[in-house]
C-alpha cells in the first residue's frame, strides 16, 4: 500500500501544478492586463483623529528624513529630548492668534486659544487641540518624575506636562519653541509632503 501511494505522489504534484497554471492563466486572460501585487501595507491602519488628521505613527525611515531638515536645535530637542533655556525660545512671547504644530511634521499639537504665561520661560498651554495628537509618558530622567509630552505621529519630544496650570484643565503643557512652528489664523496650514490628511475624509 505505502510503494502504490508513493508512486502515485508525482501525479498528483503535476495534476495540481497544472491546475495552478490554468488558475494563472485564467486570472491573466480575463482582461488581458497583468495586475502588480498592492503596494500598501494591509497590516498598518490608518489612524485618524477627532479633528481629521492622520496620526498614523511614521516610519523610522520617515522620520529620520523629515528630522534631517531641522535646524541643530530643533534637532536636538525633538530628537534627543532636548529642553531650551528658559525665556530664550521664540515663541514664549507670541500672543499671535494661530495653531502651533509640530516641527517635524507638521501636526497642529496647540492653540494660541489655549496658551497663557505661566512665568516658567517656556510657552504654556492647558490642554492640545486634540489628545490624539499627543502622546504622554512617564519620564524619570534627571533624577525626577515628570510626564514627557510628544507628537502622536513622529514622536519628537515636545516638553512635559505638569498638574498645576489655572482651572479648569489645571494642566501645564510646559513645551519647547524649537519643537513647534507657528501658523497665524487664515494662513494655510503647513504640510510635510509625507503626511497630509487625507482631503476625502
Ligand atoms: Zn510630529
Amino acid at each position: 500500500m505505502i510503494y502504490g501511494a508513493t508512486r502515485s505522489l508525482p501525479i498528483v504534484v503535476l495534476a495540481s501544478t497544472l491546475a495552478a497554471i490554468a488558475v494563472d492563466r485564467s486570472a491573466r486572460e480575463a482582461d488581458g492586463v497583468v495586475r502588480a501585487a498592492p503596494v500598501e501595507d494591509a497590516t498598518m491602519e490608518r489612524q485618524t483623529s477627532a479633528l481629521g488628521h492622520d496620526v498614523t505613527p511614521l516610519s523610522s525611515e520617515e522620520v529620520a528624513r523629515l528630522a534631517a531638515q531641522l535646524d541643530p536645535e530643533a534637532f536636538r530637542v525633538t530628537q534627543r529630548a532636548g529642553t531650551e533655556p528658559a525665556f530664550c525660545g521664540q515663541l514664549l512671547h507670541n500672543h499671535e492668534e494661530g495653531v502651533y504644530t509640530c516641527a517635524v511634521c507638521d501636526l497642529p499639537l496647540f492653540s494660541s486659544d489655549d496658551k497663557f504665561d505661566s512665568g516658567t520661560g517656556w510657552p504654556s498651554f492647558t490642554g492640545p487641540v486634540d489628545g490624539q495628537h499627543v502622546v504622554e509618558r512617564r519620564d524619570v530622567s534627571h533624577g525626577m518624575v515628570r510626564t514627557e509630552v510628544s507628537c502622536a505621529r513622529c514622536d519628537a519630544h515636545l516638553g512635559h506636562v505638569f498638574r498645576d496650570g489655572p482651572k479648569p484643565s489645571r494642566m501645564r503643557y510646559c513645551l519647547n519653541s524649537a519643537a513647534m512652528d507657528f501658523v497665524p489664523e487664515g494662513d494655510p496650514p503647513a504640510q510635510s509632503d509625507a503626511t497630509a490628511a487625507p482631503s476625502d475624509s
